[in-house]
């Protein structure tokens, strides 16, 4: 694939992924509950933030372990969103949440261990939502790029790659953000890249140097995992940034961002 431009998506008249700007996206793991909610959209506004990001469905490594406010999660996440004037990403576990997530958001995610759940692709494929592909933690960025063709052959060219980590020899972190892949990609793809550094390195002290290394990478952007209080995280908590960090991690990107000529949004 020999690469000519970057795709721009548009999420909102205003909003743009794959632009000039690096989009960051920040928000919880899970939504819990319409007060963790409330206590996020605030600290984003005023950061200049505009998309929130929080999973009611959530795929758990383990059955045993919080899976989701499911439909609820969604109505919270829309309604704190609307009251701030923010705008809102969340995953789809399966096909039949599909419509639920046209509805209630305005990218639909597809997660790592979903990326070669090729039906669910084409149920995306088939909205005009923009739709935010995560690699799978084992797939090659060949496998990525053909998952990405099952939602564009559908009719939707909406798609942001986000690069999540992949599984490595590293036993002191949970996986690896591939760097490698995010410059690849925005020498070879017409799809704006973003890079997940919380799920990438999963460890809330990682999460700001890697994520500074996905930008250098050529990133179009960042998706992060906040909360008001990490250590009650009902999921994801080891990796969960705090939510009074917010406005330095802004700062600090915002900064690196304007070396390479671009705005944060
Ligand atoms: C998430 O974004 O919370 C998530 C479950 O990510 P991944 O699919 O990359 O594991
Ligand atoms: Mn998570």
């Amino acid at each position: 694939m020999t690469k000519k431009h970057t795709n721009v998506i548009s999420i909102s008249p205003e909003i743009q992924v794959g632009g000039k700007d690096i989009i960051f996206i920040a928000g919880p793991c899970a939504v819990e509950s319409y007060e963790q909610m409330q206590a996020a959209a605030p600290a984003m506004r005023k950061a200049g933030l505009n998309v929130m990001r929080g999973g009611a469905f959530k795929p758990r490594t383990s059955p045993h372990t919080f899976q989701g406010l499911g439909k609820e999660g969604l109505k919270i996440m829309r309604q704190v969103a609307n009251e701030f004037g923010l705008l809102v990403i969340s995953e789809a576990l399966g096909v039949e949440h599909v419509p639920l997530l046209a509805e209630y958001a305005d990218i639909i995610q597809i997660g790592s261990r979903n990326m070669q759940h090729y039906p669910l692709l084409w149920a995306v494929g088939e909205t005009e939502k923009p739709v935010m592909l995560k690699r799978g933690f084992m797939s090659t960025v060949g496998e990525w790029l053909l998952a990405a063709e099952h939602i564009t052959t559908r009719g939707n060219e909406n798609i942001i790659l986000c690069e999540r980590g992949i599984r490595t020899f590293g036993d002191s972190i949970q996986n690896t953000l591939d760097v490698n892949a995010i410059a690849y990609l925005k020498k070879n793809s017409p799809f704006p890249v973003i890079a997940d550094p919380s799920h990438g390195t999963g460890r809330s002290e990682l999460v700001l140097p890697v994520a500074k290394a996905a930008l250098a990478a050529g990133a179009d952007g960042l998706i992060i995992e906040f909360h008001p209080q990490p250590a009650e995280a009902l999921s994801d908590k080891e990796q969960a940034v705090a939510l009074s960090e917010l406005p330095r991690f802004v700062e600090e990107i915002r900064e690196l961002a304007g070396l390479f000529g671009r705005g944060v949004i």
